[in-house]
């Protein structure tokens, strides 16, 4: 990648705001003049670069708002530290991620634990096996 282009204006949390009307983000005036669209309130412009106040055209990447933060700002590792791999990863309805390892994890404790789970598991396998 090459070098941030650092918006030389007026900031407002670190993004270069544009101080004629209207009022707009630099980085995203700058997208829209790259690429010669019209961003919609939908569309979020995202930095690869995490540089809030850059405005290279070349850091700029288009997302969904909705998307937006799943897609590129999620975390690469689960809480307990194991990394978000494709096998690793299982995306609940929801759109959230799971941690296998950790689901697995604490299937084994609970099975360890819970005799009335334990109990369950056993009978679910047998009348799997029975059909
Ligand atoms: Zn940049
Ligand atoms: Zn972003
Ligand atoms: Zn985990």
């Amino acid at each position: 990648m090459n070098e941030c282009w650092e918006w030389p204006g007026r900031k407002v949390n670190g993004y270069g705001r544009i101080t004629q009307k209207p009022l707009r983000l630099a980085h995203r005036v700058m997208y829209e003049k790259y690429h010669g669209c019209t961003l919609t309130s939908r569309d979020l412009v995202h930095h690869r670069c995490e540089n809030p106040g850059c405005i290279n055209p070349c850091h700029l990447e288009l997302t969904d708002r909705s998307n937006h933060h799943r897609v590129f700002h999620a975390p690469t590792h689960c809480i307990n530290g194991h990394e978000f791999t494709d096998e690793n990863t299982y995306i609940r309805p929801d759109g959230r991620r799971t941690c296998r390892e950790c689901f697995r994890a604490r299937q084994r404790a609970r099975y360890a634990s819970d005799p009335e789970f334990r109990r369950k598991k056993i009978e679910g396998r047998r009348e799997r096996r029975g059909r």
